[in-house]
């Protein structure tokens, strides 16, 4: 038999898989414009000119031996352009020596996890939550403690953290803009995590480091201000990628920047570095350390995500189901009018609307709508919607 435990996770974790298997299923009976595939959080948009455009020069005039093995850290001038832009973003003062570049951050949050924990130590997970975390928490012999957030808001329950924090609490995961709920944490919520972190430190004589998981940091609307985490928790550790930002998600390129307050970074720093060779990742793709370099500042059209967000959002509270208005990311996560989401996603691709459970993100009783998709399927989509509330007697 093979990795027993790994086979059996296999038919548990296979949701999106089956959601992606359903609507392969009714493309090919409906057609694929009468299918409204909501499921998958991969951009339909294409990455920025300014990106093909660095792409190219590098194509054409890239430097000699680009394409070669490298420092497992990355590039050097890469790094440093990675740091004076958080350091700029941040105030914390930064060089190369605190980025590792990384391939995308589920290959950040992978190395970051593994060098902090040892086997049992707890991860805070607050749900509704990116659902690889537990997988990621569990390759790193750890142990996920999965904390609610508020009830209506989804912004964190301070006091719900401060109750799960123990003597072997070594982290807490933060992600936002969120992926479900697109919800953006407010500076107000972040303080009070702060100071219960502080607290609970001093209690237990214990290190409990933030890593904000930042893949959506630049996917926000209507002027929302996503506060800074290096410049708020001392022993942050920031993982990045460009899978959304600037829309690269099959390139896997993103970094990890450790705080220079953490004591003893050089190590936790030296530990990642190895990991990214151990791990098997080597290094981040070369050529794409470059193309990002070259374009930190740049984002997707986050005006496109805001007019998606506002069409899907307006209808779908308008004919009577309810959510929270997104801040940031590209999804929105929906309060089903009955208990059990998966039957409800079950109705729903009745409609041909393809959604995913809230249950395979630990928040039963919602669905997350991934609104990356095209504008005109999105207004295809309305019609259905409406008929999906009246199906469960909304209108
Ligand atoms: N974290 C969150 C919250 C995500 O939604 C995703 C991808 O969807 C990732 C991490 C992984 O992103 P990457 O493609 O950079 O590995």
């Amino acid at each position: 038999m093979f990795n027993e435990k790994l086979v059996e996770s296999l038919s548990k974790s296979s949701m999106i898989r089956a959601m992606f298997e359903e609507g392969a299923r009714l493309k090919k009976l409906y057609g694929e414009e009468n299918v409204f595939d909501f499921s998958l959080g991969n951009p339909e948009m294409e990455p920025p000119n300014e990106v093909v455009e660095s792409l190219k020069k590098y194509i054409l005039n890239g430097e000699p031996g680009l394409h070669k093995y490298m420092n497992n850290a990355g590039h050097i001038d890469v790094r440093q352009k990675v740091a004076e832009y958080l350091q700029k973003k941040s105030g914390i003062p930064l060089t190369y020596e605190n980025i590792v570049m990384v391939c995308g951050a589920a290959a950040g949050l992978n190395i970051a996890l593994k060098a902090l924990l040892n086997p049992g130590e707890e991860v805070i997970v607050l749900a509704p939550f990116f659902v690889e975390y537990l997988s990621y928490i569990e390759n790193a012999s750890g142990s996920p403690v999965i904390v609610k957030t508020m009830k209506d808001s989804f912004q964190i329950d301070a006091d719900a953290v401060e109750m799960a924090i123990t003597n072997k609490t070594k982290a807490i995961i933060i992600n936002s803009p969120n992926n479900p709920t697109g919800v953006v944490y407010t500076k107000r919520t972040l303080e009070r995590l702060k100071e219960v972190i502080e607290r609970k430190e001093d209690e237990f004589g214990t290190s409990i480091y933030v890593i904000s998981d930042e893949p959506y940091v630049s996917i926000v609307y209507d002027g929302v201000e996503v506060p800074n985490i290096l410049s708020m928790f001392e022993k942050s550790i920031i993982v990045n990628s460009f899978s959304k930002s600037l829309a690269l998600a099959g390139e896997r390129i993103g970094y990890i920047a450790a705080s220079s307050r953490i004591p003893e970074v050089d190590i936790l720093m030296a530990a990642m570095i190895s990991l990214n060779r151990t791990l098997g990742f080597v290094n981040a793709p070369s050529l794409f350390q470059k193309v990002v370099a070259d374009n930190l500042e740049v984002a997707v059209d986050t005006e496109g995500y805001k007019k998606k967000r506002d069409l899907l959002y307006g209808h779908l509270t308008s004919i009577g189901f309810e959510c929270v208005k997104p801040g940031g990311a590209f999804y929105l996560f929906m309060k089903t009018p009955v208990e059990d989401d998966r039957a409800f996603c079950r109705t729903a691709a009745r409609f041909n609307i393809l959604l995913v459970p809230g249950s395979g993100f630990g928040c039963p009783g919602y669905v997350r709508i991934a609104y990356c998709c095209d504008y005109s399927m999105i207004e295809r989509s309305l019609d259905a919607f409406t008929k999906l509330a009246r199906e469960y007697g909304l209108l």
